[in-house]
């Protein structure tokens, strides 16, 4: 019966049926230290040892498992995803001699958590269910030396949380982040401005917003080529961003347009936040390859969110002002009336 559910892992292609346990040295195991082996012996004798050769799952979240295995030789990999299917995956963990997979299902009688593929030829001594929890009841040594298996899976698991939980955070930020000038980006402002929406914007008021755009860019471009408009977007953004306080939010709007919104400011302090940021990127000494450019300068859009008002009219009020600066000769900033 029991040499029967042994031969079931070869059918499963889940390894090869070896037939009985030849000596094998327990004592250098951590599963067995300072364990008295001798009462266990009896236990022993009904765990086989199964052969795995390289890429064969011993185990898969997808099926059930009914052993626990002991690595006599070679070693075994761990993968959040099938390994089989997502080749380029890397492992979240490499286990080897001495070290055991599967308890965790035999302890909560669920499918495994995670894939574990041989990496090359792996000798294991497979356990079933009945035996590993016998031997558990005759001896504390070896269950607490399956507590410290176990508290290792658990590190492993939160370590591979956070990772991926790291990982996300990169993405995200990848995502709202604008790649040439590093400063946020629309998809950034349209999600702020999503969640300003239809709410009063009592709790930042007075809050003020700035639409910023460079002067004649377009022949800039012309004049010096994609490239170097490239680096000089870049040098207005790193200008706005020392000119901002912390808590102003800037993001690159569009091509040469940037929206800066500056919560907790009246329309007095915006003003000389603009007259700022007007001067200081005028002052900036344009260069591409040591060479000296032409002066760059900005037109700014201000407006000041009334009591009530929604955050797109205030958009629209502050590219209305930035239109008016455009008309009166660039170079400056206007108010929205
Ligand atoms: P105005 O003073 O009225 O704003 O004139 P402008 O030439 O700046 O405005 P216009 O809208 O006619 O042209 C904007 C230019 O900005 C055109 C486009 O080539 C340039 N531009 C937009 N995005 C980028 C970019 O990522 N890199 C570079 N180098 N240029 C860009
Ligand atoms: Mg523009
Ligand atoms: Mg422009």
């Amino acid at each position: 019966m029991l040499t029967n559910a042994f031969a079931n892992i070869a059918k499963q292609n889940r390894g090869s049926y070896q037939g009985d346990l030849a000596y094998i040295g327990f004592g250098d195991m951590p599963l067995f230290r300072d364990v008295d082996i001798e009462p266990l012996e009896i236990l022993l004798e009904r765990c086989r040892v199964v052969s795995f050769v390289a890429g064969d799952l011993l185990l898969d979240p997808s099926k059930g498992n009914e052993f626990f295995y002991l690595i006599l030789d070679g070693s075994v990999s761990i993968y959040l995803d099938n390994p089989l299917d997502k080749p380029k995956d890397a492992a979240i963990a490499m286990l080897s001699i001495g070290e055991c997979v599967g308890e965790m299902s035999m302890f909560d009688g669920k499918n495994p958590s995670a894939f574990v593929k041989a990496n090359g030829s792996v000798r294991v001594l497979a356990m079933d269910n009945g035996t590993l929890w016998e031997m558990i009841n005759l001896s504390h040594g070896l269950a607490r030396n399956l507590l410290y298996f176990l508290s290792k899976k658990v590190r492993l698991g939160n370590g591979a949380v956070t990772n991926s939980m790291q990982l996300q955070e990169k993405h995200k930020k990848a995502a709202n982040c604008d790649s040439l000038t590093g400063l946020h980006n629309r998809r950034w402002l349209d999600d702020l401005l999503l969640r300003l929406r239809g709410k009063a914007l009592g709790d930042l008021s007075p809050l003020c917003l700035m639409m910023l755009d460079i002067d004649h860019f377009k022949k800039f471009n012309d004049s010096y080529g994609h490239q170097t408009g490239d680096e000089v977007l870049k040098k207005v953004a790193s200008v706005m961003q020392h000119c901002l306080r912390p808590n102003d939010m800037v993001c690159r709007y569009g091509g040469e347009e940037f929206i800066v919104i500056l919560p907790s400011s009246s329309m007095a302090a915006a003003k000389r936040v603009a007259e700022r940021l007007r001067q200081g990127i005028e002052a900036e000494s344009m260069t591409y390859n040591n060479l000296p450019l032409s002066p760059v300068t900005i037109s700014i859009g201000l407006a000041q969110c009334d009591e009530g008002q929604q955050i797109d009219e205030l958009i629209a009020d502050a590219d209305a002002a930035l239109y008016q600066a455009k008309a009166q000769g660039r170079n400056q900033y206007c108010c929205a009336s």
